[in-house]
């Protein structure tokens, strides 16, 4: 039975497309499922801090799970980039010549300081807000979730009577 991945509607394919009358739309190709089944989820699942400095409108495209395991990943590097500054600030201050090297990493903390916050704001647009702190466990929770839902169908069924209603 081919559904609808929105509502689990049963849907007839025409070609590749059909029309769901309970969402009132056209379906492609990727909207139709099989018995109730939801839309499948893209998610890349391997994450690179590299990544982060592709141009905004790559990360647009990106899942928020990817996005997440992303910003958890810059801000590790914003905070490793900022001590590191300040270790060579103190070196300065101790008249050792780190002008050079403190330069170059205050220009990559900016960089990853702005990329973090790209990644806030398309998480805000996804999802209406952005985790405040991203540990292992809030990642394998949302992964946990992500696996159950998906193998969570719509089938609907009308609630039974009550146990010793009378029938008429
Ligand atoms: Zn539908």
């Amino acid at each position: 039975m081919h559904t609808c991945g929105y509502c689990g509607t049963e849907v007839q394919v025409k070609a590749t497309m059909a029309y769901c009358s309970f969402c009132e739309m056209d379906l492609w190709e990727e909207d139709i499922t099989e018995d109730g089944q939801r839309r499948e989820l893209v998610v890349q699942k391997a994450v690179l801090l590299i990544d982060a400095k592709r141009p905004t409108p790559y990360l647009m495209e990106q899942s928020a799970f990817s996005l997440i395991k992303l910003l958890k990943l810059v801000r590790a590097e914003r905070k490793r980039l900022y001590e590191m500054s300040r270790l060579f600030r103190k070196g300065n201050e101790a008249g050792g010549g780190f002008t050079e090297q403190q330069q170059v990493v205050n220009e990559d903390y900016e960089l990853f300081c702005r990329k973090a916050w790209v990644i806030e704001n398309i998480l805000r647009d996804k999802m209406s807000a952005f985790p405040a702190r991203i540990t292992d466990d809030y990642l394998e929770k949302m992964l946990e979730q992500m696996d159950k839902q998906s193998r969570d169908t719509m089938t609907f069924s009308a609630p039974r009577a009550p146990s010793g209603a009378t029938k008429k």
